[in-house]
Formats: C-alpha cells, sequence, structure tokens
C-alpha cells in the first residue's frame, strides 16, 4: 500500500472543494495549510445566500464571471472570519490564482503556493510572488493518487 504524500493529499482536497463550485465557467478549489494542518479551505462561488451562476448563468463583464468570489479568497476570508491566522501558511489551489487572488496571498503572509494547473499564469503575479519571497510550484494531481475528475 503506497501512503499518499502530503502535497497529494492537500491538492486532492483543493480538487475536491473544486467540485463544489457554483460557476460553470472555472471550476476552483483552495486550501490553506499551516504546520501541516488544513486551516480552510474555499471554491469559487457566490456570496453566501446568493444567486448561483449555475441557476441563473454567469454575470459577465470584460469576459470575467463576477458574481463569484474567488476560491482563494473565500479560503482567506474563511481564516479572516474565524480568526485564524495566514502567516507563513502555504496554499494549494488547483489552478494558477489571478492577480487579484495573487495580491491577496502575498498580503496575508502566505510563503508558498501550489498549484496544479497553468491557468493565464500572469507574469506579474509571477514576479509580485517572486518579489515578496513567496514560492510557486507547480504539484499535479496524480491520476493514480486519487481518480478525481474535475470538468476543466
Ligand atoms: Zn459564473
Ligand atoms: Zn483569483
Amino acid at each position: 500500500m503506497q501512503r499518499i504524500s502530503w502535497d497529494q493529499y492537500f491538492m486532492s482536497q483543493s480538487h475536491l472543494l473544486a467540485l463544489r463550485s457554483t460557476c460553470q465557467r472555472l471550476m476552483v478549489g483552495a486550501t490553506i495549510v499551516r504546520d501541516k494542518r488544513i486551516i480552510a479551505g474555499g471554491y469559487n462561488g457566490s456570496v453566501s445566500g446568493g444567486i448561483h451562476c449555475i441557476d441563473d448563468g454567469c454575470y459577465v463583464i470584460d469576459g470575467h464571471c463576477v458574481r463569484t468570489v474567488h476560491a482563494e479568497i473565500n479560503a482567506l476570508l474563511q481564516c479572516a472570519k474565524f480568526g485564524v491566522a495566514t502567516e507563513n501558511a502555504e496554499i494549494y489551489v488547483t489552478h494558477f490564482p489571478c492577480l487579484h487572488c495573487c495580491k491577496s496571498i502575498i498580503q496575508s503572509g502566505i510563503k508558498a503556493v501550489y498549484y496544479a494547473k497553468d491557468y493565464k499564469n500572469h507574469p506579474y503575479a509571477i514576479e509580485l510572488f517572486r518579489d515578496a519571497g513567496v514560492s510557486v510550484e507547480k504539484v499535479e494531481l496524480e491520476k493514480d493518487t486519487i481518480d478525481l475528475q474535475p470538468n476543466n
């Protein structure tokens, strides 16, 4: 029996969270980890109690769905809501973070980003992460680790 690695375990959790997404344009999951413990998780979806994209369609402005709170922000806000420190934590995301999430991740004191899929990897985000000393590493979900099939 093969024991699942920490990276695969946390990345699997993010893929599982992505299945809860309510926006059909892209299903994203994020898991915040500190000292090998999951402290928060999030997926991209509407504000609590709001209309879901999957029910009413996306609200698209300039090619972006503006209805949803991104997975990374939702995970960070869960920490804010319940008073959990994110300093020196790590985040596992299914997709490379957008610029807004990149800045929030840096500002929250997170020191490492692990992502499974490249997604419009913005050069400025890469530059900001590098300048802030945040390590960025691609950790793909291994098919034989867990057989989850997100739709993107
Ligand atoms: Zn949407
Ligand atoms: Zn984002």
